[in-house]
């Protein structure tokens, strides 16, 4: 089976396996008890939030670990909304972009039908990019947040964060992106980014399922939305998961570590793949933006199709993707994304994301785009 699901998920590493590994035996501590055993979960809960935050280039109280990413996003947008708002009851306004993952988009119609406030929805071009004007036009005194992604999980493309981050700062506005597919591929310091608030999440990254990290400025106020015991600073209770702080520390810092041959080397793949489809598969159209992407995801739609049959057809033949973002799968609504593109829905069901891991190498991309052919090929010869 060749994997090219890696946006979905990945599988953890062994290091990283090896590193959490203590923490669910022997030194199965809770941080917060007073003898040994919690003093030891407590010294490697602080090592792997210091570790984290020498990724992000910030300070390790400006980590706070949660769930995942899902926790992370909802965090963000509802936590610094509500606080703000709390301040000043006239800021009443959230601006997303028409891109974003449900667990931005839905946090902000929460606070849309529970909190009177309204979401401004910043457009994207053809290729998936917020123009900073146009985030620009959209701020309003009343705009308590901003909240556009880092890079998009269907079709990848990276924003201009931090031009898009010095318009929210302009205006006084605290600025958060999710950052979920860009960690571990596109440089995370946050002074250079220049954002209020990011969203991390482990098992994108080799990290397990079910752990993640929000990165929040200094004096940024930013209300909890899980209320216990005042962990993590009161920003959300709950008795850590020092396992899976520690996993995605060392997830992090291995794919730092390794970025920028490891970016290069998997955008060639990349390109020669997506060469390799265009060529190959009449019809075929690579979404997203032909440069400004991430290494890592090759999208295209096959028109004359159904995403979901090539889906089958490739599985068939070994090889294991998607048709845009895991949470939609099945389902046959085309997707938001794709139609914030411009694309008409009958194209946008056509669509099949590939995203690798560092790991995929030229011979798997050579068998998948072969793949590709066969399977477009033979879903048109069936009539779609
Ligand atoms: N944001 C983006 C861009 C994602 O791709 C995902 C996961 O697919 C998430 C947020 C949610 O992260 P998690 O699965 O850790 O909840």
């Amino acid at each position: 089976m060749i994997f090219l699901d890696a946006a979905a998920t990945t599988p953890v590493r062994r290091e990283v396996l090896e590193a959490m590994w203590p923490y669910l035996t022997g030194d199965f501590g809770n941080p917060s008890s007073h003898h040994t055993l919690g003093d030891t979960a407590a010294t490697a809960l602080a090592s792997a939030r210091d570790s984290v935050a020498a990724v992000l280039g910030c300070r390790p109280g400006e980590v706070t670990f949660t769930s995942g990413g899902t926790e992370a996003d909802n965090l963000a947008v509802k936590g610094i909304a509500l606080a703000r708002q709390a301040a000043r009851p006239q800021l009443n306004r959230v601006v997303i972009s028409a891109v974003e993952h449900p667990a931005v988009e839905e946090s902000a119609r929460y606070l849309e039908r529970f909190h009177g406030f309204a979401v401004d929805v910043v457009p994207v071009d053809g290729t998936g990019l917020v123009a900073p004007e146009s985030l620009r036009a959209i701020l309003r005194p009343e705009t308590a947040l901003v909240s556009i992604m880092y890079a998009n999980n269907e079709v990848g493309t990276v924003q201009p964060v931090a031009e898009l981050a010095a318009e929210a700062r302009h205006a006084g506005v605290p600025f958060h992106t999710d950052a979920v597919q860009a960690a571990g591929w596109l440089p995370l310091d946050t002074g250079t980014l220049g954002v209020d608030a990011m969203s991390i999440s482990g098992h994108k990254l080799g990290a397990p399922k079910g752990c993640g990290v929000l990165f929040v400025r200094g004096r940024t106020r930013i209300e909890p939305l899980i209320h216990g015991g005042g962990q993590e600073r009161g920003r959300r209770s709950g008795t850590e998961n020092v396992a899976g702080a520690v996993g995605l520390a060392t997830a992090l810092t291995l794919a730092q570590a390794r970025q920028e041959e490891q970016r290069r080397r998997v955008a060639a793949l990349r390109d020669a793949f997506i060469n390799a489809v265009l060529t190959g598969v009449p019809g075929a159209v690579l979404t997203g933006h032909p440069t400004r992407r991430l290494p890592s995801v090759a999208s295209f739609c096959f028109p004359g199709t159904s995403g979901e049959s090539v889906l089958l057809e490739l599985e068939r033949e070994g090889v294991v993707c998607s048709s845009g973002s895991a949470c939609a799968a099945g389902s046959d609504a085309p997707s938001p994304v794709l139609t914030a593109l411009g694309y008409e829905a009958e194209v946008a069901q056509t669509a099949v994301r590939f995203s690798f891991d560092a790991a995929v190498t030229e011979e798997d991309l050579n068998t998948a785009a072969g793949a590709v052919r066969h399977a477009v090929e033979s879903v048109r010869a069936l009539g779609g």
